[in-house]
């Protein structure tokens, strides 16, 4: 992001007059920055065109536009562009419906994070009031029972599995019809991968997806797959035919540039990613937030966004105004939960303030929104002059942190949380400001 970004301001100083010359500098660095994230050469190529045209089609009708405007048209086009890459919106998302059987089978090869990412779906429709089993349906690598029966132990969920039994069509087909029996609603088959695509993989997943009949099959995929992605898609889109894919291990270094490719390929959409190795690390997809993590924009660029469209408000002017300083008191972290309340739904606005992604998978959006309801009631509780700080004053002046409890009917554990919270915000203002280099205050992507 920094870097395209620069590229931008190096560009149009260059040479105002020769935009088409610009265009063709910009999108050098941003071809070059995607390939380096993995992005598939043949969409790379694909996308440029595609912007080339656009950005020179926006520009014939306008020849008076100022070097800002362009640089907020250009980073607005790509990131634009992007969005459109992952964004399947043709696909209806799948909802496991209450009281039926619902299957869900998961592929993908070994090490990719299957069996961890059953569980942490399990636990999510659990917490969404399904009832859910997991079957282990992996037998080709020794211990692989063993490792889900922990997983499920530790997050509560039933589950079922063989030490002896070695045909997995066999306890899969068991597994499913135990489940059934007793009333399950949520079904969740893990299989056995292997290190590398092979036939008898393919052969195995098809008769077990003959056995168990999803109603929906997952592909997981390794953020860092990189360019291998679009060929393994294809293959297992095949033979397996999944409706959805996973993307793990977003928390590592690999921003799953490759999964684009995945996507494109096999038309499939990305419906969750991975971001750590506990239960509760799975999160919606958000293309937005997706594309900004994979050309290096903080979440709070799209925040931002949406709290542009909402309100135009004196209050949200002056947040803005803090923010491009790299500050954000208290008051702003006040003005942004009633904004959000506003917004809604809220599923989509809390995926992107940190700490509040993981809140919402591990509760409902009616808790959530009670929670919010209570940090509004702490902010009310504080001063003028508490409000305006960046929070610091409660450091130094412990007393503060009681009082509020007091008056908000809460704890000083939860008065300190949102501090923490508010924390998070003013260093990502920071680090936003760092980033820009100072530039001027102007917009950066999207
Ligand atoms: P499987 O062979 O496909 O079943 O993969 P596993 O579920 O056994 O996962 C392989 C390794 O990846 C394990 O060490 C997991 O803890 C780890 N893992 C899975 N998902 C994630 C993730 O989202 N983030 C991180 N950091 N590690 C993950
Ligand atoms: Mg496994």
């Amino acid at each position: 992001g920094k870097r395209i970004n620069t590229a931008v301001n190096s560009a149009l100083s260059n040479t105002q007059d020769d935009y088409a010359t610009t265009v063709d500098v910009m999108l050098k660095t941003i071809v070059t920055a995607l390939l380096e994230s993995d992005v598939n050469i043949k969409l790379v190529s694909k996308l440029r065109n595609n912007l080339r045209s656009k950005l020179l089609d926006s520009k014939s009708g306008n020849k008076s536009t100022t070097n800002a405007q362009t640089k907020k048209l250009i980073q607005k086009t790509v990131f634009d562009e992007l969005c459109d890459l992952v964004d399947c919106k043709s696909e209806h998302p799948f909802q496991p419906k209450k009281k039926k059987t619902n299957v869900i089978m998961f592929v993908g090869l070994q090490g990719s994070g299957k069996t961890t990412s059953c569980t942490k779906l399990a636990v999510y429709y659990s917490r969404r009031g399904f009832k859910v089993g997991l079957v282990c349906a992996d037998t080709f690598r020794a211990g692989a029972f063993d490792q889900l029966k922990q997983n499920a132990i530790k997050a509560h969920i039933p589950f079922y599995g063989s030490y002896v039994d070695t045909d997995p069509v066999k306890v899969a087909s068991e597994g499913i019809a135990k489940f059934k029996k007793e009333k399950f609603e949520v079904i969740i088959v893990d299989t056995s991968g292997r290190h590398h695509q092979e036939e008898a993989l393919f052969q195995e997943m098809v008769e077990i997806s003959a056995v168990v009949n999803p109603s929906q099959t997952i592909m997981v995929l390794d953020a860092s797959i990189g360019q291998a992605a679009e060929q393994q898609s294809k293959a297992f889109k095949e033979s397996a035919d999944f409706g959805a894919i996973l993307l793990t291990k977003m928390d590592g270094h690999a921003k799953g540039g490759g999964a684009i490719s995945a996507v494109a390929a096999t038309n499939t959409p990305i419906i969750f990613i991975g971001t750590g190795e506990h239960i509760h690390d799975l999160e919606k997809f958000s293309p937005k937030s997706f594309i900004s993590k994979l050309l290096g924009i903080g979440d709070i660029e799209s925040l931002l966004e949406q709290f542009q469209t909402v309100s135009n408000t004196e209050d949200t002017k002056a947040t803005m105004e803090n923010l491009q300083q790299g500050k954000f008191t208290l008051l702003d972290f006040k003005k942004q939960m009633q904004t959000i309340m506003k917004m809604g739904p809220l599923s989509n606005i809390a995926q992107m303030i940190p700490g509040m992604g993981n809140m919402m998978s591990q509760v409902g959006e009616e808790e959530t929104s009670q929670k919010m309801k209570k940090m509004v009631y702490v902010l009310d509780s504080m001063t003028k002059q508490e409000l305006e700080s960046d929070g610091r004053i409660f450091v130094d002046q412990p007393s503060r942190l009681v009082r509020v409890a007091k008056g908000s009917g809460t704890s000083v554990f939860e008065v300190e949380m949102i501090l923490m919270q508010q924390q998070m915000m003013a260093r990502m203002a920071q680090s936003t400001k760092a980033a820009q280099g100072g530039g001027g205050g102007m917009p950066r992507i999207p």
